[in-house]
């Protein structure tokens, strides 16, 4: 038995639309009031009001474009404050009785990378002792943490699911559930493909691919640290009636009954492929531009290294150099590699940025025995005559970057040709 606590912990994330305005909040808090009356103590993680956040980071980017990211977080982590206010105080309206937190007042430790923080440690003495006090619930503001060196930290877009997790691995939650705006996950983002399938469960490994490469509907983080710790981790709609049946089950490998060699289509509509023409062909060459990317905080996803078009103007070998990034990091790696050619590290004629491409990707863990996934692929793309920029694979994925305009057509023959609209 945990320390201090006799009822057993649940821990219930409420996202952005499904605390977007007061009545919604509301909503939020009956399902937290069934809960407690069920015999839970429940720890609450609410993110910002839903836009909230963007509106945030626009704010810093208007008036710093190359900000302080210590200065961004503090100004980031705001929205999800209000949120753990309100509902904490819509709960004692209802008789419940909640306490808010911010990061620092747990405290959630991080790492000190602003913007991008890791989690550290969560103490439980804090909370543990209001609960002990007799307080049904304590809710949590997501996506925020504390340095080392006592600053506000932010864990990345998305980073309340990962607070929810790392709270639920924390307290030994019985479960982590993630309330959002879709009933569940589905083979391919709903809002998308009208086909869409909703999984009764998802392994981590899968779910971890199809995060990793744009599927919003977890932080990549938090599926990590959902497989690492065994927190049985749920996606599931705030707007709807649920009970312990509902949603979408992300659990081990083993329990799942349906295999298919593919199990979902992820998407990314916020890449970029950034081309350095005429780079010198030599070894060193890559460390030379991906070092300074690296530390530039520049994540570079696909790389290709092409013959350059413009060899018979060299006299020393020279290669194009390809990669892709998230397009609001296109200035950022543009600034890295003309300091890298100002430091004398490298030298190119050009950097071209194509803002206009899609990443597209199917994940299955069926892949690791089925040979011929990457060729069906292809060939479905290539009778929508869509064509492939970048292509990238591993164990479980095939990626590739298109047009961003195909991105639709390409994600509907996907889940056509891999027919994952059929149980
Ligand atoms: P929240 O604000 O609750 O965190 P998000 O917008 O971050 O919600 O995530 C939910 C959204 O994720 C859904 O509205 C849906 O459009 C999107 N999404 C992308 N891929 C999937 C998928 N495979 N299954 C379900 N939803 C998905
Ligand atoms: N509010 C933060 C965001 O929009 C964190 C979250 O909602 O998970 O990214
Ligand atoms: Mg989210």
């Amino acid at each position: 038995m945990p320390k201090g606590v006799s009822m057993p912990i649940l821990v219930m994330k409420f996202g952005g639309t499904s605390v977007a305005d007061l009545d919604r909040i509301a909503n939020a808090a009956v399902k937290v009031q069934r809960e407690v009356e069920r015999g839970y103590d429940v720890i609450v993680i609410v993110s910002a009001m839903s836009g909230r956040t963007n509106e945030l980071v626009n704010w810093v980017e208007t008036t710093s474009p190359f900000y302080d990211a210590r200065e961004y977080d503090a100004v980031v982590s705001s929205g999800e404050n209000v949120t753990a206010g309100l509902m904490a105080l819509r709960l004692q309206e209802m008789g419940v009785s909640a306490r808010s937190w911010q990061g620092w007042q747990v405290p959630i430790n991080t790492t000190s990378a602003h913007s991008a923080a890791r989690f550290e440690s969560i103490p439980r003495d804090n909370l543990d002792a209001k609960f002990a006090e007799g307080f049904k619930v304590a809710v949590i503001a997501g996506f925020q943490g504390l340095s080392q060196e006592g600053r506000i930290t932010t864990l990345g877009r998305g980073g309340s699911d990962t607070t929810a997790v790392a709270f639920a691995a924390a307290f030994g939650a019985e479960r982590c559930d993630i309330y959002t705006d879709v009933d569940g996950i589905y083979t391919t983002d709903p809002r998308v493909s009208d086909k869409a399938r909703k999984l009764d469960r998802i392994a981590f490994e899968e779910m971890l691919e199809l995060a990793s490469l744009g599927a919003k509907v977890l932080q990549t983080r938090s599926v990590e640290l959902a497989m690492r710790y065994k927190v049985p981790l749920r996606v599931l709609s705030s707007f709807e009636e649920t009970d312990e049946t509902s949603g979408t089950l992300v659990c081990d490998e083993d329990k799942i009954m349906e295999s298919k060699v593919v199990s979902g289509v992820a998407f990314s509509r916020e890449e970029a492929k950034m081309t350095l023409v005429t780079v010198e062909d030599r070894p060193g060459i890559a460390g030379a531009i991906f070092g300074p990317l690296a530390d530039a905080g520049v994540n570079v996803d696909m790389i290709v290294q092409n013959i350059s078009e413009h060899q018979a103007k060299h006299a020393v070998k020279v290669t194009d150099m390809t990669f892709s990034c998230p397009i609001n990091q296109v200035a950022r790696a543009r600034k890295a590699m003309e300091d890298a050619r100002d430091a004398g590290l490298i030298n190119f004629d050009d950097l071209v940025a194509d803002e206009d491409v899609a990443k597209i990707s199917v994940v299955g863990i069926g892949m690791r025995s089925h040979a011929g996934v990457a060729a069906q692929m292809f060939k479905a793309l290539a009778a929508e005559n869509v064509n492939i920029k970048v292509i990238a694979t591993s164990e479980i994925k095939i990626s590739v970057l298109v047009d961003r305009k195909y991105l639709e057509l390409a994600v509907q023959a996907l889940h056509d040709v891999f027919e994952l609209d059929k149980a």
